[in-house]
């Protein structure tokens, strides 16, 4: 890392700390410097922690569940859901108690069951904030799916509750679990490739029924950018380890379509960095995207898929050639790592790499974005 670059890490960590809590903020590793953090030192007996599952969609169904036997730290204890029906046979399949199926009225009585240590919110994005703070009440850890909220002000409210009661609060960027885009990063620190320049990162698909909560405001609190668009901040966040200063940013979206009636479709929009690095960002609900190139002065790295649920690619050209980089199958896939680097961080006292200020920074991006599509000005990024 240059000294250049090291300067600007401490200025935005020293930017970052100022709204919050100083004192607690100066040991968190917002934009963590490499995959280290996977084999953090243990004190003391492990065991596997009790996890709740809040809300039974296709995500905690299909990617969580079904991978939770794998994890060395973590085991399904608990559903909350509101389809008693659904939450039975699912309870079934997994092995749970049905003394410990909850649904959304009677929730809180978590707090009087102590085999949930931690609570995963996989409920659509405006309730994500309520559905976080009734467990960080009911004296649960909790890893919240992203986006962490609907704005700056309920992540900051989700923080300050998470502070306040001594609960860890982690938000789902499983990408930060997931191998090639932990050597994607390190080789950024490294400046493998030379110092950055530029940044593309494009996140989207082609959205189906128009009838889905993703597609209704009140639900979702925006369109593609809270769902997918948020990986193209996140990509571009932890490629340079620095948090963006201001941004650009026109929109697209065909309000005869009926998906578009109520939120954005297609979203492009540039950061620029405190070193200089700029990005340009994609974000879509009508086209599929999902890669990034990280553009040093030496060569680039392209990763394509970037941050979806398997099959990550990654070329890397230098001096002239172009080649692919490929990895060893990870003893932990992203969902499984995930999981347990929350259970990890509760056993060991430890901050989660993806912390609810990582949730908080991409909240303030999506904000600036949206302002800068209304006003067609450039917008500095609140701090
Ligand atoms: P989904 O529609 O499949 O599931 C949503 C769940 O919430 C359902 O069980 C539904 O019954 C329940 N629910 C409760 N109140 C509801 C209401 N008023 N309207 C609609 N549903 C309600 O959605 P999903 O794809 O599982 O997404 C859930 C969350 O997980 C979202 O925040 C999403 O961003 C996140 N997610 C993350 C990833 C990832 O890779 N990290 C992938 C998919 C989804």
């Amino acid at each position: 890392m240059t000294d250049h670059s090291a300067l600007s890490r401490r200025r935005f960590i020293h930017r970052l700390s100022g709204g919050l809590a100083a004192a607690s903020l100066s040991s968190i590793p917002l934009i963590d410097p490499g995959p280290a953090y996977a084999s953090p030192s243990v004190m003391g007996p492990r065991r596997k922690l009790g996890w709740a599952i809040v809300g039974l969609g296709s995500y905690a169904t299909r990617q969580i569940l079904p991978r939770m036997h794998e994890c060395e730290f973590s085991q399904p204890v608990a559903l909350v859901s509101g389809s008693p029906d659904k939450a039975r046979t699912i309870a079934d399949e997994y092995g749970i108690t049905h003394s410990n199926i909850y649904n959304y009225d009677n929730y809180d009585s978590i707090a009087d069951n102590p085999e949930i240590d931690v609570v995963y919110v996989v409920l659509p994005n405006s309730m994500h904030h309520e559905f976080t703070i009734r467990a960080l009440r009911a004296g649960k850890h909790v890893l919240c799916e992203k986006p962490i909220s609907v704005t700056s002000a309920e992540a900051e409210e989700m923080i300050a509750v998470s502070r306040e009661t001594g609960r860890k609060l982690m938000v789902g960027y499983r990408s930060r679990f997931e191998p090639y885009n932990q050597l994607a990063i390190q080789m950024a620190r490294e400046e493998a490739l030379g110092p950055a320049k530029v940044i593309e990162t494009s996140s989207g698909f082609n959205i189906g029924d128009p009838e889905q909560w993703r597609l209704k405001q009140a639900l979702s609190g925006g369109g593609s950018m809270m769902d997918i668009g948020i990986y193209s901040i996140q990509a571009a966040r932890y490629l340079t380890g620095e948090e963006p200063v201001e941004v650009t940013a026109m929109e697209t979206t065909d309000r005869s379509d009926p998906r578009f009636r109520e939120v954005e479709d297609t979203i492009l929009f540039q950061l620029r960095f405190p070193s200089g690095v700029l990005a340009n960002c994609v974000s879509a609900y009508s086209s599929n995207h999902g890669r990034y190139r990280l553009i040093g002065q030496r060569g680039w790295l392209e990763l394509e898929p970037a941050t979806g649920y398997s099959g990550h690619a990654m070329r890397v050209s230098q001096r002239g050639s172009v080649e692919a980089r490929v990895l060893p199958e990870p003893a932990k896939n992203q969902f499984v790592a995930q999981l347990d680097h929350l259970s990890e961080s509760v056993l060991n006292d430890t901050e989660p790499l993806t912390n609810g200020v990582d949730g908080l920074q991409d909240m303030r991006v999506i904000e600036a974005i949206y302002e800068a599509v209304r006003t067609g000005r450039a917008v500095p990024v609140a701090t």
